[in-house]
Formats: structure tokens, sequence, C-alpha cells
């Protein structure tokens, strides 16, 4: 058995595992899941497969500002909810909006848009602790 057959299969765990969960993972966090699986596994290996997946598109990269990258097997169409404090990501149902591919920013400023990306950025009600946010 060679080395891409090993890498493949580590893959396929990396990717299961990543389908099985809704939390928006870190590559940390999917280290330790996969780790109860191939024992044996680097955090860089778990990474270099995340960004190998990511790059054909088999898993979406979630980029929160400040805060390490995490990883989401769904590919549906959703927009991502990221709480400001702990760094929460949260799936909510609807479509980002499409964008032609090599359309222009605004007016001068040479932006060649490529795609866009749609977030919410609030605070998850763990954080906030279910309080209403006007208490006057
Ligand atoms: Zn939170
Ligand atoms: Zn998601």
């Amino acid at each position: 058995m060679g080395e891409n057959h090993r890498m493949t299969r580590q893959r396929r765990v990396i990717l299961e595992e990543l389908g099985h969960l809704s939390t928006h993972p870190t590559a940390d966090e999917l280290y330790g899941i996969v780790r109860r699986r191939i024992p044996k596994i680097s955090l860089g290996t778990v990474y270099r497969n995340l960004e190998m997946l990511a790059a054909s598109g088999e898993i979406r990269l979630v980029r929160t500002s400040g805060r390490q990258m995490r990883f989401d097997a769904d590919l549906s169409d959703h927009i991502h909810a990221i709480c400001v404090r702990c760094g929460k990501v949260i799936d909510m149902p609807g479509a980002p909006p499409s964008v032609q591919p090599g359309s222009m920013g605004p007016a001068g400023s040479g932006f060649r848009q490529i795609a866009t990306r749609t977030e919410i950025i609030g605070v998850c009600a763990d954080c906030h602790g279910g309080e209403a946010e006007c208490e006057g």
C-alpha cells in the first residue's frame, strides 16, 4: 500500500468526519476528531488535506475575521452568521448574491470581481445570554 493510497484514505476520513459536523470546525478541532480513527495522523496532514479539499471545491472554507479558518462540508446555498465573541459559525438559509465573474467593482476602482461573500456578523444566543438587546 503506497503513500498515495494512504493519503486518499486520510482525505476520505477527514471528509466523512467534517460531513458529520455542522459546527464548522477549525483544522485543530477536526484533527482531534480524525485522530480517533487515524491515531498517527498529524495536524499538518489534516491541514493539507483540508486545503486540497477546499481547492477542489469538495468543502467550503469559512474565513472568520481574525480567527482560524473554519471548514464546512455543506455545499448547499447558505449564509454564515459569525459570532464576534466566540467565533461560532451558524448556518442561515439563503443564497449569497450572484456575481458575474469578471464584472467590475465601483467605476474607476479597477477592481475585478471574482466572487462575493456574504456573512452575517453578530453575537450568538450563548454569548448574549438570550437577553433582550434593548434594555433601555
Ligand atoms: Zn458566541
Ligand atoms: Zn455552513
